[in-house]
């Protein structure tokens, strides 16, 4: 048995040992505060769950149509202002990127992505035979710079990928950057994929959304505003002429995602609910992020984020010396350099944590810094 070509490019070492030390560590007994996820630490609500259990016993348990059920079509076509046509729900915001990764990266072509980013979209470029070519963001708030995109999108580029809030930074990009961006994409012929999984998760500024913008895709789902990640709900709006490609691959790759699933959240929606359990997540979030911004940027030259729920911290050392060490004195960070090139200096904290949790590491970080001094 031998690996495909197409994933021998793709390294998961630097997750996976970090991933092996905190196993070890807990095997060992030793109390470790994981700052490395990825997902809310909240339980799915009880609303969606009691909306589930009632889709379950309704007989929500078949095949829905490959497009999804249509009144979380619906629902979601209007809290976006599109029209149902345009809304595909994916099994997740994951399926949703690789049937947009399969559909329009061509092999050889390039595909842009500024850095820090999303770890997964690398790996879809390389398994979709793409050239990635990255862009620095790190001396704009890891935001990209406009005229530095425009030198370097041609039209060899098949796709752009973003996500704001983005992870790893938790940046939040302007209205006006964004439109500039997808304009320079569409005068190449590029098709930007604007991941907005975080886009309830924002502190001051309401994130821009490219739903319904021409040769944009936007991905999106209920892992992250529901804390659903178990649940694979995702979601895909873009027009019929980039739908149908990602349908070729949906219907063989997806196919639908949980019946029961999708009706829980169409149920949230038509009974207003949605609003209100995304607000009693953000709130707690925006108190872990002041805590953490607060008490980190005395010791490390931190950017504020505007939403999801992670920052990007410039250690001022090797990422993944750093991580190890910390997790020696009981702290989980994820090593900056899987999110890109040139994060050698950086890590990734979550604050999907508890405040108890989050203090007691703030106090192992301030000792781990003041014994270097
Ligand atoms: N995009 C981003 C930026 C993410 O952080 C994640 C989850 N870590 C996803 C997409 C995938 O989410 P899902 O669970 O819906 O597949």
């Amino acid at each position: 048995m031998r690996e495909a070509n197409r994933l021998s490019q793709i390294s998961t070492s630097m997750i996976r040992r970090m991933f092996e030390i905190v196993e070890k560590a807990r095997k060992e007994g030793r109390e470790i505060i994981s700052l490395t996820i990825g997902e809310p630490d909240f339980d799915t609500p009880p609303e969606v769950v009691e909306r589930a259990c009632r889709a379950m016993n309704e007989g929500f348990t078949h095949y829905t149509s490959n497009f999804g059920l249509e009144e979380l079509r619906e629902a979601i076509a209007e809290r976006y202002g599109v029209d149902a046509s345009q809304v595909m729900v994916t099994a997740g915001g994951s399926e949703a990127l690789i049937n947009a990764s399969l559909a329009f990266i061509e092999e050889g072509s390039k595909v842009v992505i500024p850095t820090p980013n999303f770890l997964s979209y690398f790996t879809y470029a390389k398994m979709c035979g793409g050239k990635i070519v990255q862009v620095k963001t790190h001396d704009n708030g890891f935001l990209p710079d406009v005229d530095k995109l425009n030198e370097v999108v041609d039209r060899d580029v098949s796709v752009i990928f973003f996500n704001y809030p983005n992870n790893p930074t938790g940046a939040v990009i302007g209205e006006k950057e964004l439109k500039a961006i997808v304009e320079i994409a569409r005068d190449n012929g590029a098709v930007v994929v604007s991941d907005e999984i975080y886009d309830q998760i924002y502190y001051d500024v309401k994130p821009t959304s490219l739903a319904g913008e021409e040769n944009v895709v936007c991905v999106n789902g209920f892992s992250k505003s529901l804390a659903m990640t178990g649940w694979r709900i995702g979601f895909t709006i873009a027009d019929e002429s980039l739908l149908d490609p990602m349908l070729k691959v949906h219907q063989v790759n997806g196919v639908c995602a949980p019946a029961f699933a999708q009706k829980a959240v169409a149920d949230v929606f038509a009974e207003g609910l949605f609003d209100s359990i995304v607000s009693r997540m953000v709130k707690e979030f925006r108190r872990r992020r002041d805590f953490l911004y607060s008490e980190l940027s005395k010791i490390y030259d931190v950017v504020k984020p505007e939403g999801a729920f992670y920052m990007f911290v410039n250690v001022g050392e090797d990422c993944m010396k750093y991580a190890e060490r910390l997790v020696e004195l009981g702290v989980a960070v994820t090593p900056g350099l899987p999110f890109g090139n040139y994060n050698e200096t950086y890590v990734r904290i979550s604050y999907a944590n508890s405040m108890e949790n989050l203090q007691k590491a703030v106090e192992i970080i301030k000792d781990y810094e003041s014994q270097k001094a």
